[in-house]
């Protein structure tokens, strides 16, 4: 079990033996010396956050943390080593991720999924690593589930965030069927129109080579557009590696338009002084149109503001196409570099 990860250099392991488990202990342990910043995995005891595991990112390393079942003390459960330092974005001890780019953000992705299942196979928690087992899983379940409509006695009404509109989603398979806008139902039909999504629009139109076809730029604050945006990136969690939906307070999104319709989106936001390429998704009934190439090309050309822009867990899709863009734009342009944050997670048990 644990004790076999203890070894004689663990200094941090007795940092967490004399401090561990509240806030206090996490700040003191981020002003340990040498230590760039700690990723919390929490339990909510009491009202209050109490952290279960903990990564440590000190210059190219990054340790994991966490309790002993045997003796209650912190140990070690690996340590990764990293081709470059990791960069640590925080705004508080319960709210620090950190980032690994380009040939790490694969190492830190395994590493992740490593530790959580190694958490799992020692306690209680369930905590759902993002990654292609778990959106396989999705799918099969999807694919099995008989829900097909708003209106199906296992699709129920829920809050998303602070936003205006209400999801209805299946209780059993959790697909996204619609939403509630100003009291009404709107189904997917509907909210892949572009008259009706295109109401109220004020921001960018980009004009593109395909007549009755053109791009939309929504900043999160059209909750038509944004209710369109729930389905797409639901929908695009059954094929991606990576699992967020979208999220209108961080994240942008640019719009695919087709003969009146929603096509697809490619989302991104811009986390301190970088920008990240969230998801790029293309309806199935829409590809092979090349609609997925347009919205990154136009995004790069439009709204890329730097050198390098970074990919969250691009899918097998999508890999080619930005290899493609990189070696054709190597000379005068942004190129990409895979980026993955290891994240705090309120587990549940
Ligand atoms: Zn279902």
């Amino acid at each position: 079990m644990y004790s076999d990860f203890l070894t004689e250099s663990m200094d941090l392991t007795r940092v967490f033996h004399l401090f561990f488990r509240t806030e206090r202990e996490i700040r003191s342990l981020t002003q340990t010396e040498g230590v760039d910043g700690v990723v919390p995995w929490y339990v909510t005891y009491n009202d209050e956050p109490r952290f279960h595991t903990a990564f440590v990112a000190r210059g190219k390393q990054v340790t994991a943390l966490t309790v002993s079942p045997e003796s209650g003390e912190f140990v070690e459960i690996e340590t990764l080593e990293l081709e470059n330092s990791s960069f640590v974005s925080s705004t508080g001890p319960w709210m620090t991720d950190i980032l690994f780019f380009g040939e790490d953000a694969m190492r830190g992705r395994r590493f992740k999924e490593r530790v959580a299942n190694s958490i799992r196979s020692n306690f209680d928690f369930r905590i759902t690593p993002p990654g292609r087992k778990t959106n396989e899983e999705i799918k099969s379940r999807r694919d099995r589930c008989q829900c097909n409509s708003v209106n199906d006695d296992i699709v129920e009404k829920e809050q998303t965030g602070d936003g205006p509109y209400k999801i209805f989603r299946c209780q059993n398979c959790k697909k996204i069927h619609g939403i509630e806008l100003g009291g009404k139902k709107i189904t997917p039909r509907k909210l892949f129109d572009a008259d009706w999504a295109l109401e109220d629009f004020r921001g960018d139109i980009v004009e593109i080579d395909e007549e009755n076809d053109y791009l939309i730029k929504t900043d999160g604050k059209h909750p038509r557009i944004v209710g369109s945006l729930h389905l797409l990136s639901d929908a695009s969690m059954e094929e991606s590696e990576y699992s967020g939906a979208f999220d209108p307070n961080e994240q942008m999104a640019l719009l695919y338009i087709a003969d009146g319709r929603i096509a697809g989106f490619l989302s991104w936001n811009e986390p301190v002084q970088f920008q990240v390429l969230r998801q790029l998704y293309v309806r199935p009934e829409a590809r092979r149109r090349g609609f997925a190439e347009t919205l990154v090309r136009h995004w790069i050309e439009r709204y890329c503001r730097n050198d390098v822009y970074f990919l969250d867990q691009p899918n097998d899709l999508s890999r080619p196409l930005f290899a493609r863009l990189d070696d054709e734009l190597a000379s005068n342009g942004p190129t990409s570099k895979e980026y993955f944050a290891l994240q705090p997670v309120n587990l549940e048990y």
